[in-house]
């Protein structure tokens, strides 16, 4: 007696009946391996093919299915034979419907005369009723009725040789295949009204009604986040499990001065979170902190404090930020504020290193014995970019490693700096104000702080939207400003694609014009494609006011400190999403001085307008943030494939925060063991 292979979520495809190499290969092109993934592969759209509409009654413009036979086909070929259509018609009775598809000769061996068929397009034009590329399906004489006619039918996303409806067909005997298997992945969860797995299951494919399909999404999206969410717990776990925190609390001897001769005091926000993380470095496990504050809530010296206190206990300390501009401005910072204090800064960027190959950190001690500044030993700071995940770049002594901006950075570079030492602590920042619904799925791992508060004594910073055609007056507006002794970015969202040529040569004509202009006030420019060296130098002169009009890409959007800089002027505004332009105008309103944002946008369309005005009316990042997540998505508002955000079948960022935490809920409950 041969045993039959037992089917499990995980067996591969072609256990299931009917599919062989050729299909799994086919599917496998859909991301679908097992038998898992298939009872996840989810439907594009639903077709209701209880009621069937009639042709006589299509609109233009509106989509509808339609079911019917065909009466008549043919392909016709001209242009001598290099161009095609194929068209059929078809008769429900009520009207015939002409179906093309131009290009494509080999649709004319998949239909014959006298073929019942459904038809799903959007009509293009009623004399004759016409659609183009329209999604078909012929029904088969002896039909199981039940799976592909007269009922809500579910619509795959396909890839090519892989019928519609033998998928489908596979879909509906797997789900009764598996059924034993689809019990509820844990026990004892409250989903509430929520359907249970194998109900949401089939729901997502078989509905009844149409609305099941969207309960069934969200139990499944449940599902995922929970799983999501017990993956943070687990890591949670593990660490501290595995590792102790290097004790990084300090004593003080460093901290004191430091502020002491800061030239303001700190917020209570600021203070409140430093208390945080001095609990974190003092024992436990290793530190997992991100802190989240708006642009210009000061972060930095934040990052600063914390870094004093593992130096004061003799450990070393890492910062990466995500450009050279940003490294390099930090290394000033932190050089002017710990030089006094006799510690050492070392910058480490692909272009610039204060430190040779041969010095490289590891001769750097923590506890060296020269270092007779100070009252004990302390630790060294090493800031830069990605270059500090460089293979030969290694730190002895890591206690702490600061990464700035860490929406630039993906998961995966995190845990490659934090590899770099023994489990040293770990201080993340991010002035992307993230909504909740991101920060839980991003960063369900961390504990987070929040600067919620603005140093005082700001200035205010003004917003306008203005049509493209008005620069010439906002020009004139800019050059009283400078008169006053103020500076201004001018930011221009083009240069970046300066990889075209085409593109920097506009860049050029810009800065050209923009110099006429503003004369006799003098212009820099600062555009990726600048070597690093050049970089710095525009900046210096910036900073020293040299130049008065800075010309640059969105790469000044991060982190740049220049507080008399107090206009902010964005060209082609419609070009970047909200919380990039609520990144860009932070860069001003940094000093005491009113500031002013100016958005030059096209807005020809009333939504381009509407969109913008939420900047007008508001500055607060995080209600920004919201509108641009929902707006143009997860994807675009934390910089795309860098994010490191996990990819959902089901799960929705842009409106699933209630669902995310019930996850988390769920999740924790799950592992106290409390049945929820
Ligand atoms: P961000 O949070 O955007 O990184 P920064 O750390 O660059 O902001 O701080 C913005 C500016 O505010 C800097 O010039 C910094 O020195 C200053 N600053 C920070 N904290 C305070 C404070 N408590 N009072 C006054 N100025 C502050
Ligand atoms: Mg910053």
């Amino acid at each position: 007696m041969t045993l039959a292979p037992q089917l499990t979520l995980a067996s591969r495809l072609e256990i299931l009946r009917g599919v062989g190499r050729e299909r799994a290969a086919q599917l496998a092109r859909l991301k679908v391996f097992t038998v898992e993934d298939l009872l996840l592969h989810r439907p594009r759209r639903y077709e209701d093919r209880r009621h069937s509409q009639a042709i006589g009654q299509m609109r233009v413009g509106e989509p509808i299915t339609v079911r019917g036979k065909v009466v008549a086909l043919g392909l016709k070929r001209f242009r001598k034979g290099t161009q095609s259509v194929f068209e059929l018609i078809v008769d429900d009775g009520t009207a015939r419907l002409h179906c093309r598809w131009w290009n494509l000769p080999y649709m004319e061996k998949y239909f014959r005369q006298g073929d019942e068929i459904f038809v799903y397009g959007k009509p293009i034009g009623l004399k004759p009723r016409t659609v183009d590329h329209p999604e078909t399906e012929v029904i088969e004489s002896g039909e199981d009725s039940s799976i592909h006619i007269n009922r809500i039918v579910p619509v795959y996303p396909l890839t090519e040789g892989l019928p519609q409806r033998w998928l489908r067909g596979l879909l509906w005997r797997t789900l009764i295949q598996a059924e034993p298997l689809l019990a509820d992945p844990w026990r004892a969860l409250d989903v509430g009204d929520l359907p249970s797995r194998a109900v949401a299951l089939r729901h997502i494919h078989f509905p009844d009604e149409l609305p099941q399909t969207e309960k069934a999404r969200a139990r499944l999206a449940l599902d995922e986040f929970i799983a999501l969410q017990l993956a943070f717990h687990q890591r949670r776990r593990k660490l501290e499990t595995e590792a102790r925190g290097l004790p990084c609390r300090g004593d003080n001897h460093l901290i004191k001065p430091f502020l002491h001769r800061l030239g303001f005091t700190l917020t209570n926000a600021q203070t409140r979170v430093l208390r945080e993380m001095r609990h974190d470095l003092a024992e436990g496990p290793p530190m997992r902190r991100l802190v989240q504050g708006d642009v210009g809530s000061g972060k930095t010296v934040v990052a600063a404090c914390c870094a004093l206190m593992t130096m004061e206990s003799g450990f070393n300390v890492l910062v990466m930020a995500p450009t050279e501009v940003l490294a390099g401005q930090h290394y000033q910072t932190f050089t002017r504020w710990f030089g006094p204090l006799g510690l050492t800064v070392h910058l480490q960027t692909g272009a610039t290193k204060t430190l040779q190959a041969a010095d490289t950190p590891r001769s750097v001690p923590a506890r060296s014995a020269d270092e007779s500044q100070a009252v004990r030993p302390c630790g060294s700071i090493f800031i830069g970019t990605h270059a500090l995940l460089s293979a030969g770049f290694e730190v002895k002594d890591l206690g702490l490693v600061i990464i700035d901006e860490q929406h630039k950075f993906g998961v995966v570079q995190r845990e490659e700096l934090v590899r770099k030492g023994r489990y040293p602590h770990l201080l993340i920042m991010t002035a992307t104000p993230i909504p909740r619904t991101l920060g839980l799925t991003l960063y369900g791992d961390l504990d987070i702080s929040v600067i919620d508060q603005m140093p005082a004594a700001r200035g205010k910073i003004k917003t306008f939207v203005r049509a493209a055609d008005k620069q010439p007056k906002v020009l004139e507006f800019i050059r009283k400003q400078l008169e006053e002794g103020r500076q201004a970015y001018v930011v221009y969202p083009r240069v970046e694609e300066a990889d075209s040529r085409a593109g920097l040569k506009a860049v050029m004509l810009e800065f050209e014009r923009l110099q006429t202009a503003l004369a006799p006030f003098r212009l820099g420019m600062l555009h990726g494609r600048l070597r690093a060296d050049e970089k710095e130098k525009t900046m210096a002169a910036f900073r020293a006011n040299e130049t008065q009009v800075m010309l640059a890409t969105s790469i000044i959007e991060v982190g740049l400190d220049i507080p008399n800089a107090t206009v902010m002027l964005i060209e082609s505004a419609e070009q970047f999403g909200l919380a990039q332009l609520h990144q860009l105008r932070g860069r001003i309103g940094r000093g005491t001085h009113d500031s002013y944002c100016i958005l030059l946008a096209d807005l020809k369309t009333p939504q381009a307008r509407e969109r913008l005005k939420a900047l007008e009316e508001s500055t607060d990042g995080f209600r920004i943030a919201e509108a641009d997540l929902r707006l143009r998505g997860p994807g675009e508002l934390l910089g795309a494939q860098q994010s490191g955000l996990p990819s959902f079948r089901f799960g929705d960022l842009t409106k699933d925060l209630s669902l995310v935490e019930r996850a988390r809920t769920l999740a924790a409950n799950l592992l106290s063991g409390k049945a929820s």
